[in-house]
């Protein structure tokens, strides 16, 4: 498969730390088999996450130097609020420190605006803080993803789709008064990274609409998704990409963003609203004691200023091409060797089917997790799992909720790693595919209660 190259130039390095098997066997070990509690220090090829870990240009540096620190109205704010207003036509612009940030000052408010009896919401699929944040304000988080996601071997052009049946069906049996709001997670990060088509964002907001319910868009990756539009959808391969964006989010009245993920900061988020006033001053109201004033929440001016340029850094064509390209190069590698992953790639992780390479370990005993740690040991590159652990229990039952899908997530951080350090990667998969059968399970030595994936410690099964 042909590389595209990257389309920058190194300026700056960051010497990375080489260890020996032995080394990584002890610090897997003190991390009680969880790669979370690992010091990065003793990771080679860091692909836990994308969160926070993309490489900032010359511009957005510079950027830094220009932040301007007052507590109210602050100028990187105004350049912040007028990005946001250009590039996604929203109107009213709340800074947050990230993600969660937006969720812990949104959720509440709309279920409060909603006063429901028996609150929910419902998304193509809830990122994990999110689904955590609806339940915090009291609601139930409800997924109504497409069945195609689960089907990880054959080609679907947007595995992250709503399953739209599934969706109506399920505003009725709650009744509309119920749901709180339809969240669309762009892209759909737990499928797979995989996209959602407009057809799909427009169908799914025009159920909401006529049944009076608020739309948010989950924006982590909108211009990952938006690429994968042009590329997928019939109709959208010669519209300027900033048209689609602003096509998926006229569909939306309100946006929550991690701006770790595209916008390449290390930190920092935004809630934006289209134009209803009401809701954003309602939402203003408990950002303050929350998240900080409102013309900054959280962020430092320079952080401010970083992010209003890699909102539009992201957004380019020709980085997303050459960034989607690298996750689709490693997929390829991995495919070639017989590795089964979610197929085709998807914007910022490739997912290997660990349900299908340990068939041999229950999800009870998370067969993902023993492959995230297998490749520590093997090559010292840190990858995630995404299934049964990182699901968790159901909160009423205290039963484990159970996943078609166990997924080890390789997530490639934005413009860090070379085309090198992907075929290293790949190599060291390969090299574990080859001695699966040996992989044993785990089991808890303990289990936190809440997001337990982050720190929980285990053993292997003997
Ligand atoms: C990362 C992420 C969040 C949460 O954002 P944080 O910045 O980690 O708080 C929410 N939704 C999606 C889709 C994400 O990827």
């Amino acid at each position: 498969m042909k590389r595209i190259p990257e389309p920058f130039r190194i300026k700056m390095v960051e010497p990375i730390k080489m260890t020996t098997e032995a080394d990584r066997k002890k610090s897997l070990e003190e991390a009680g088999y969880n790669p979370f509690s690992l010091k990065s220090e003793d990771v080679y090829i860091d692909l836990l996450t994308d969160s926070g870990t993309g490489a900032m240009s010359a511009n957005q540096w510079a950027g830094l130097m220009i932040g301007d620190e007052a507590y109210a109205g602050s100028r990187s704010f105004i350049r912040l609020e007028e990005s946001v207003r250009t590039l996604f036509r929203y109107q009213y612009v709340i800074p947050v420190h990230q993600g969660r940030g937006a969720e812990q000052i949104l959720f509440p408010t709309l279920v409060k605006r909603k006063s429901a009896d028996n609150p929910v919401f419902i998304s193509n699929y809830h990122f994990d803080t999110t689904a955590a944040h609806v339940e915090i304000s009291g609601a139930k988080a409800i997924n109504v993803l497409t069945p195609e996601a689960v089907d990880t071997g054959t080609w679907y052009d947007f595995k992250g789709n709503f399953d739209l049946e599934k969706l109506a069906t399920t505003i009725e049996t709650y009744g509309a008064k119920n749901v709180v709001g339809i969240i669309i997670t762009i892209t759909c990060n737990s499928a797979g990274g995989q996209p959602v088509s407009l057809a799909n964002i427009r169908a799914a907001s025009e159920l909401a609409r006529a049944n009076g319910i608020t739309v948010i868009i989950d924006a982590a990756r909108f211009a990952e998704n938006a690429w994968f539009i042009k590329q997928r959808e019939s109709g959208y391969r010669d519209i300027p990409i900033g048209d689609v964006i602003r096509e998926m989010f006229d569909y939306a009245d309100v946006f929550t963003m991690s701006a770790k993920k595209d916008p390449m900061v290390n930190m920092g988020g935004l809630c934006c609203f289209k134009n209803d006033r009401e809701l954003y001053r309602q939402t203003q109201v408990l950002c303050v004691p929350m998240e900080g004033f409102v013309t900054y929440g959280g962020l430092n001016g320079r952080d401010m200023e970083a992010l209003s340029i890699g909102l539009w850094e992201c957004a380019d064509e020709d980085f997303l091409k050459y960034r989607i390209g690298q996750v689709e190069y490693l997929g390829e590698r991995l495919r070639n060797a017989g590795i089964p992953i979610q197929y085709p790639t998807g914007g910022h992780a490739v997912f290997v089917d660990a349900g299908k390479m340990l068939s041999h370990i229950p999800s009870e005993q998370f067969p993902a997790h023993a492959l995230a740690n297998e490749l520590y040991i093997e090559g010292g590159v840190r990858g995630v799992e995404i299934g049964s652990l990182l699901l968790g229990r159901d909160p009423a039952t205290g039963k484990q909720k159970e996943t078609s899908l166990e997924l080890l997530r390789l997530t490639i951080p934005r413009r860090v790693y070379t085309n090198d350090h992907m075929d290293y990667v790949a190599d060291c998969l390969i090299a574990v595919n080859n001695r699966a059968s040996q992989i044993k399970g785990l089991t808890f030595t303990y289990e936190p209660e809440v997001l337990r994936h982050f720190t929980a410690r285990l053993k292997p099964v003997v």
